[in-house]
């Protein structure tokens, strides 16, 4: 069974990380989205809202499920017995992020690979970040959003 974790804040989950996702499906049998907990983020949106915002956006997807985890993502790996790792790529300052974590990665887990898939043009300008921002000023951030994510 090819397994990939899929770990990110998703704070909220964006149409970024929704392209990254669908065309990931079809390389692995199965992907765990895992919702990260770092004692050093603070977070606009509570984890349980997260959580069932991707839920909601993947729930016709036999193939994904939904995790929460703490602490090293090659531990949660080893727990789900993931073998990939799946990351998007937008820019040249998150090739330079990512590849330093994916060698540590490695180092800490030989048998785990990181899977990168670039992001679709048109949505590499889609941060988390910056949608908190347009939610923030009461901008139309339904358009950076799957249609789970709607804000009060
Ligand atoms: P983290 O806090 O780990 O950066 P994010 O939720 O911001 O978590 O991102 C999770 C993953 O999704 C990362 O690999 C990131 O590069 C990727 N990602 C985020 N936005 C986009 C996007 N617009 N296009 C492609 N990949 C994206």
């Amino acid at each position: 069974m090819k397994i990939a974790v899929f770990p990110g804040s998703f704070d909220p989950i964006t149409l970024g990380h929704v392209d990254i996702l669908t065309r990931a499906i079809p390389l692995f049998d199965k992907i765990v989205i895992a919702v990260g907990r770092n004692a050093n983020k603070k977070y606009m949106f509570p984890e349980e809202q997260r959580v069932a915002w991707i839920e909601e956006t993947f729930k016709d997807e036999p193939k994904v499920e939904v995790g929460k985890y703490s602490g090293l993502t090659t531990r949660y790996c080893a727990e789900v017995g993931a073998n990939y790792i799946l990351r998007g790529l937008r820019n040249p300052a998150d090739f330079e992020f990512e590849k330093a974590i994916a060698q540590t990665n490695r180092k800490l887990k030989g048998d785990l690979e990181t899977i990168f898939l670039l992001t679709a043009s048109g949505l590499s300008s889609i941060s988390s970040s910056i949608v908190r921002d347009v939610i923030r000023n009461e901008g139309d951030y339904a358009q950076f959003v799957p249609p789970a994510v709607r804000v009060s």
